[in-house]
Formats: C-alpha cells, structure tokens, sequence
C-alpha cells in the first residue's frame, strides 16, 4: 500500500498499482513501462498545446530566478500577472472585461458563485441568491460546485449541501424560463452553464438551445455564467465557446487551456459592468481571493501558452479537426455495446455504452479502459459511461484513427459484436447533436400561466 490517496479512484484497486506517466510530447506520452501511449484525453481536458513544450519551461524558469511569485492581496502585483490580466481582458467576450485570478476551475466556480450573489447586494437586491444549473453538468469539486453539480453521484454522501441551488434540463431552456419564473426572478442570482458539457458526458449544445438560455436570463435580468473551464482557449474551435455561439456572457469561468495544464491556475473574465460596483466605490474591498491569485510563475507559463496557441494557429486546427472526428468516431456506433458516439463539435468526442450493459457489468468500463490502454491508447470514463476523447490540439489525424481503431480492437475483445446497424448517420449529423431543442408546449404555458408572481420555493 502506498500513501498517495488518488483523486477519482477506487483506492482498494490503485494504491500500489499506479500507472505512471514518465514523460511526454505533443499528443502523446510515456509511461514507466517504457511504452508511448497516444494521449486520448490531453490529460484531464487541459493539455492543450500537447506535452513537452520546453518553451513554457524556459519562461517559468526565467521568471522563477526573477521571482516566483508575490502577494497580489492589496495593491500588491507582479509583471506578467498584470500582462496576463490586460491580455485575457482583450480576447474576452464580453464588453470592458476585468479579470479575477484562481489556482483552478473549481475556485473559478466558487468565485463566481460569491461574485454574483454579492454583486446583486451592491446593486441593492440581496434576495438575489438563487444559483441555477443545468442536469449533467460538472461545475468542479469545491462545496459551491458540488451543490450545483448535475451528475447525481457527485452529490452523495456529505448531507445538506449548499442551499439555494436549483437544477434543470440541460437540453431544455423553457425548463429554465420555468424555474426562474417559479423561483421569482428577483431573488435569481445567475444561471450557470457550460457551452458543451465536458465531464457529464460530452454534450453539445442542442441547436438553438444556447441562445434561447442566454434570451432568457437577459429577459428576466438573470446573469449568464459561462462555465468554460474546458471549453475556453480553443476546445470549441473557436478562442471561448461564448465566441461561438455569441453568448456575450456577464462572467465567464476558465482554467485548464489558460496554461495548458503547465501549471495551476484559473480565471475568471467579469464583465465591466458586473465589475462596476465593485471597482468603483472608494473604501470598498471585496474580501476574496486566493494566496495563488496571480501566481507570477503560472502567469509566465499562461503566456506563454497563450503566445504558442496563437502563433501555431491552434484554434483553427480544432475547428479543422471538428468534422474529421465525426467521421473518425462515428462508425464505432455499429458496435452493440455502444449507444450513441457523440463528435462533431469542437476537439471532442464521447463513445457511451448502453446504459443496461454498464446496470448488468459493472466491471465494463474498467475492463475497456484497460484493453484500450493495451493497445496504446489512454483514455477514462466519463459520468455517463462514456469514453472521453479531448486530445491535444496537436494531434494528427492518423492519431485519432490510431484512437479509434483501439477503442474499436477493445470492444471486440470485451465482447462487442459490430451488428448490422448502419455506421450511424455520421456523415449526416447536424454540427452539434441530435438532439432537438425542446420547444415551449401548451402544457408549459399553461404551467407558467399558473406560477404566481413570487412564488418561494
Ligand atoms: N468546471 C468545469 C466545466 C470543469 O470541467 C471542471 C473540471 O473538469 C471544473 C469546473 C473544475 O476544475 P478543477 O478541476 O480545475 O478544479
């Protein structure tokens, strides 16, 4: 037995059986069995200009013999904390942005959660409260985010979370209209939403669906939280998924792509007019923030990242990739193990089991992951028994068929028949998924027509 305690890991299974990464370059990595892996999955969603860039390591390096780091707590700062902060200001979505430093995606979501509530008590609505999410969605592991978590096992077990959380359909944005209008949008702080759902499941959103969402909170004065702590920096195959789909968000939540992962750290964008009231009143300090906020040496490496994605044009390299992984993913639908593969949006791909197979063998996923890992690929299951597929933005193409052709091989050895089931309507998939937006019905209007002003909850 070990004493490293794992994150996300049966530890009756792991301690001492660790699988242990030794090095890496671009997309793929080595491990202490001396063998390369393609790495499917770019780490934990982050790896985004691929492994081994000693051009990051040059510059933390530079900037550790300088200094490491400093306090940023009062009008205290460091060079590239400030470079960093005007840089990600100028590639925001959003009007006038201002930039809040964390050491990751879950203080970025717990920042957020504190940011919002306050500002609506600045702007002298401190009933305005209300946080709401959407079903499948993962919002990180703090306390805030584990209240508002949309995948139910992420909940278990730690008694009476945060209140004032509300969860809806993912897919559904009258569900949203309906529970802000039962809650009473004025006591609605913000509405929390990630433009493709990573960890649940690879969801992209249904068409329309992010635009009815963000008319919906602009309507009923419900601030729109971006939750693109996967999505931003390119994963979409555009700089944020707000870009994308023209969300104008008021915060927007980054981590993972700001420094591909080379060292911690998060941010969260704010636009100027959420800002305001906080920038603006003298006497006013907002007694938030991290000892890492800013952290020198992780601002040097999130430059330099920032300058390799862009030089190398990296973001269009993910839209390019976009319907190639479709094509490359799809036909693994043919096998009777799978239930749907999800690609065609951004640099992102989920291959789920049937549901009933994962409820009748619970040793499925472990086994595939393993006979996948055989055949020199890694990868890791996502909450709804998918296989996740985020690799670096530096793969070729001949890498993500390589992924595809283990997944392929591991199925058949798990047991997978290919049935005669057409290889999906792959080459005929909309951009995003098949699934259809759900359009307001008779019963909704009547429902709403019946939800009085300020109904409590
Ligand atoms: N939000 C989203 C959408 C995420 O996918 C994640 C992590 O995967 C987080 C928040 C939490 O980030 P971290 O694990 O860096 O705390």
């Amino acid at each position: 037995m070990g004493s490293f305690w794992h994150p996300m890991a049966d530890m009756s299974a792991v301690s001492g059986h660790e699988f242990v990464i030794t090095a890496g370059s671009g997309a793929r990595v080595t491990a202490a069995d001396g063998r390369d892996y393609i790495d499917a999955t770019a780490a934990l969603w982050y790896c985004n200009i691929g492994h081994g860039r000693t051009e990051i390591g040059s510059a933390v390096a530079a900037q550790m013999a300088r200094i490491a780091s400093y306090s940023a707590f009062g009008d205290y700062a460091t060079v590239p904390t400030i470079e960093l902060a005007d840089r990600l200001a100028a590639m925001a979505p959003m009007a006038d942005a201002k930039v809040f430093f964390t050491s990751g995606g879950s203080d970025s979501v717990d920042t957020a959660v504190k940011l919002v509530r306050r500002y609506w008590h600045l702007r002298g609505s401190p009933e305005r409260t209300h946080i709401i999410t959407r079903t499948r969605s993962y919002h990180g592991m703090h306390l805030a985010g584990t209240s508002m978590a949309g995948i139910p096992a992420n909940r278990e077990g730690y008694g009476a979370l945060g209140p004032e959380m509300h969860i809806v359909e993912w897919n559904d944005p009258w569900s949203l209209a309906k529970e802000i209008d039962e809650i009473g949008a004025e006591r609605v702080a913000a509405f929390f939403c990630e433009p493709i759902i990573g960890a649940g499941g690879v969801y992209a959103p249904p068409e329309g669906y992010l635009e009815e969402a963000r008319a919906i909170c602009r309507e009923r004065g419900v601030l729109f939280v971006a939750d693109e702590v996967i999505c931003g920096f390119g994963r979409t195959g555009a700089m944020f998924g707000s870009d994308r789909w023209n969300l104008d968000p008021d915060v927007l939540l980054t981590a993972k792509g700001l420094t591909s992962g080379y060292l911690p750290m998060g941010a969260v964008f704010v636009a100027g007019a959420i800002a305001e009231p906080f920038w603006s009143a003298p006497g006013f300090v907002w007694r938030h923030g991290y000892t890492y906020s800013g952290h020198a040496s992780a601002a040097a490496a999130a430059l330099a990242n920032l300058d390799i994605l862009e030089r190398e044009g990296l973001v269009d390299r993910v839209a390019d990739l976009q319907l190639p992984m479709r094509a490359v993913f799809g036909p693994l639908s043919a096998h009777d193990h799978v239930h749907e593969v999800r690609a065609g949006t951004g640099l992102l791909a989920a291959v789920q089991m049937r549901p009933e197979i994962l409820a009748e063998d619970a040793t499925l996923m472990p086994r595939l992951i393993r006979a996948i890992r055989d055949r020199g690929v890694l990868t890791r299951a996502l909450a709804d028994g998918s296989l996740q597929i985020s690799p670096a933005f530096v793969i070729e193409r001949q890498d993500l068929q390589a992924i595809a052709d283990a997944i392929d091989a591991a199925l058949d050895s798990v047991g997978s028949v290919r049935t005669s089931r057409p290889s999906v309507d792959v080459d005929l998939l909309p951009d995003t998924t098949r699934d259809e937006v759900r359009r307001p019905t008779s019963r909704d209007a009547e429902l709403l027509a019946n939800i009085p002003p300020h109904h409590s909850p």
